[in-house]
């Protein structure tokens, strides 16, 4: 049985409390320069996501949902929301979930005693990356399609087929992939969940360049690649139950109020920055409507969380804040590059791999925003596209 080191004290459950303690954090502990990279919409690198989840290791706020018992904090669903939104809105990086959110979970419930201790401790400490290979092409929202096959050969499971849009793989050391073991009747029967060492002969990756001019995701390819029978999580051929649970865990945090909250604030300063301008009025009027929008999703994620239990599956209220997060995050940029203008229309994706914006032509605020823009085009289809989630909805609500 793994030991894990108690954290000293438990986080404050009154919200504002909280959320005060959380801010102190960004404003002192997560590097400057991180701060102003993600202010400022550049793309980020491995090691800026990193330096903020080295900076929350020692609080334990890396896996603060996580139950005690696995070397969480036991956050409540709302203390987990008040910590994702407001690091977002004071500048900290997007989580990463992959590991934290995604697969830990998944081992740390249905897992055995030996993957808990070899891959658990690493994701508390953010010592290993992790992605996420369920994609396929012709498998996205009929996941149930997916083709990659994995073979038992002896001890080994023999995996190949190929995975797309698979994120931040290029940086991983490991990734949890869906892989179908047996051919049966029903299409969810038969795939397996497995944890696959990304330094396997036989594993490649293709990059794809998304229309930021930015490498986020990927194609990889598994070609005879031996994975050790061990790293089968649960059951054989059980592999759709784990996939659920976790694509439950997926669109609980897919609102990203803070991050609306901090780009709507760029957003207002920009336009109070040029208060002659004669569509300033305008501006001022699109950016209380889209306030108002987030005002109300903010109430409905804070009653969601508050109502939510942490043991259950999130439901329909995952649904819906995926679909109002994602639309409000795209609109607040659309408004952004309408401002911009003209100076939005020559973007180099050069000018925001940077330390700090640097932009020959335009303002400097003006790659980025641009870059939020482009890249926020795929908020409404990643973690499952918004017409499927509006299908969730019509079904559970409407009984359609
Ligand atoms: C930036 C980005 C990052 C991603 N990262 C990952 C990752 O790390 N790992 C991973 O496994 N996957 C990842 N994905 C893949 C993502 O989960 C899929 O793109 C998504 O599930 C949609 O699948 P698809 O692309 O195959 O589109 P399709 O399923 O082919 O859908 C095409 C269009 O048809 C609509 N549609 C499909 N079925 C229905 C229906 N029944 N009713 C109404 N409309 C429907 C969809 O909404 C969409 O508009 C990522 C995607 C993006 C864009």
């Amino acid at each position: 049985m793994i030991q894990f080191t108690a954290m000293p004290q438990e986080d404050p459950c009154d919200p504002a409390q909280f959320r005060a303690q959380v801010r102190h954090f960004c404003e002192h502990d997560l590097p400057a320069r991180v701060r102003a990279k993600v202010n400022a919409n550049l793309f980020l690198e491995k090691e800026d996501y990193l330096a903020f989840l080295h900076a929350l290791v020692p609080r334990g706020w890396v896996a603060g949902h996580w139950p005690r018992e696995w070397g969480g904090r036991g956050w409540t669903p709302l203390q987990r929301f008040i910590f994702e939104e407001e690091s977002a809105a004071c500048g900290a990086p997007w989580l990463i979930p992959f590991g934290v959110s995604y697969v830990g979970p998944v081992i740390y419930t249905f897992g055995s005693a030996w993957q808990k201790e070899r891959f658990l401790p690493p994701i508390l400490a953010s010592t290993e990356w992790w992605a996420q290979g369920y994609s396929e092409p012709g498998a996205g929202s009929d996941l149930a399609a997916l083709r990659t096959r994995a073979l038992r050969d002896g001890d080994d499971y023999v995996v190949n087929g190929s995975k797309i849009w698979t994120s931040y793989v290029q940086w991983a050391d490991w990734i949890f992939v869906l892989a179908r073991t047996s051919e049966e009747s029903r299409r969810q029967q038969g795939i397996s969940f497995l944890l696959v060492d990304m330094k396997s002969p036989g594993v490649t990756i293709r990059p794809i360049r998304t229309m930021d001019g930015c490498h986020h995701v990927n194609e990889v390819f598994f070609d005879d690649v031996r994975v050790p029978a061990r790293n089968l999580v649960g059951e054989e051929g059980g592999g759709w139950t784990y996939a659920k649970f976790l694509l439950n865990n997926e669109r609980v945090i897919a609102a990203e109020t803070g991050r609306s909250m901090r780009q709507l604030a760029h957003l207002q300063a920009l336009v109070d920055s040029e208060p002659a301008r004669a569509d300033a009025a305008e501006f001022r009027a699109r950016i209380a409507g889209l306030r108002l929008k987030l005002h109300a999703l903010r109430a409905y994620c804070l009653k969601a969380a508050r109502r939510m239990d942490p043991a259950q599956p999130a439901g329909v209220d995952a649904s819906v804040m995926k679909v109002r997060g994602s639309e409000l995050q795209q609109a607040i940029a659309e408004a952004a590059v309408d401002w911009l203008g003209a100076r939005g229309a020559v973007y180099d994706p050069e000018w925001v791999h940077a330390d700090m914006p640097c932009a020959p032509v335009g303002p400097a605020h003006g790659p980025g925003l641009v870059r939020e823009y482009l890249h926020g085009r795929a908020a409404t289809i990643y973690g499952g596209s918004n017409e499927i989630q509006r299908n969730i909805i019509a079904k559970a609500e409407l009984g359609l």
